[in-house]
């Protein structure tokens, strides 16, 4: 399993390949060292709680790169545009609707990844979505752990502002 989390000093995105046999990682931007939580995370149907943290709140997301979708569907509309101005309106829409389906074959072939509410720690690969144990994303927990989140950034602004 695949482990990947902001690093909490540098905010740099460290990945972890091989989670599951646990120990440290270094993060590849300011050298900080993390311990993080290997087998002792997973029971026999797989990810119990964030290797990160240990937080049991998880959510389901599609592991679909952030604007590759917006990209398909700008793309498609430029193309079908250009049709539109040579006066071609079938192909138009043509274009248009088959970005519109490329989008959806892509968003559902593209599997599931496992984020941690709290730390947002991601989890990828074999074992990291147990049949029925987490769920998407819901807003209220999600909420939730967005003041806690802000609250630590507030306590360490103010630490690091008076110290
Ligand atoms: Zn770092
Ligand atoms: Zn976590």
């Amino acid at each position: 399993m695949e482990l990947t989390y902001e690093c909490p000093e540098c905010d740099a995105s460290v990945r972890v390949p091989h989670a599951e046999s646990g120990g440290n990682s270094t993060c590849p931007g300011c050298q900080t060292v993390r311990g993080h939580q290997g087998a002792s995370a997973l029971d026999l149907e797989g990810l119990k709680h964030c290797m990160s943290c240990g937080t049991e709140d998880l959510y389901l997301q599609k592991d679909f790169p952030q604007g590759l979708g917006l990209v398909i569907v700008v793309v498609g509309f430029a193309i079908s545009t250009v049709f539109w101005y040579y006066r071609m309106p079938l192909w138009s829409y043509a274009i248009l609707l088959s970005s519109a389906l490329l989008d959806l074959v892509l968003y559902y072939r593209v599997p599931d990844v496992t984020i941690c509410y709290r730390c947002l720690s991601q989890h990828r690969g074999p074992g990291a979505r147990p049949d029925g144990r987490f769920r998407g994303f819901d807003l209220a927990v999600g909420e939730r752990y967005r003041q806690e989140r802000l609250r630590v950034e507030e306590h360490r602004r103010r630490k690091s502002a008076s110290g």
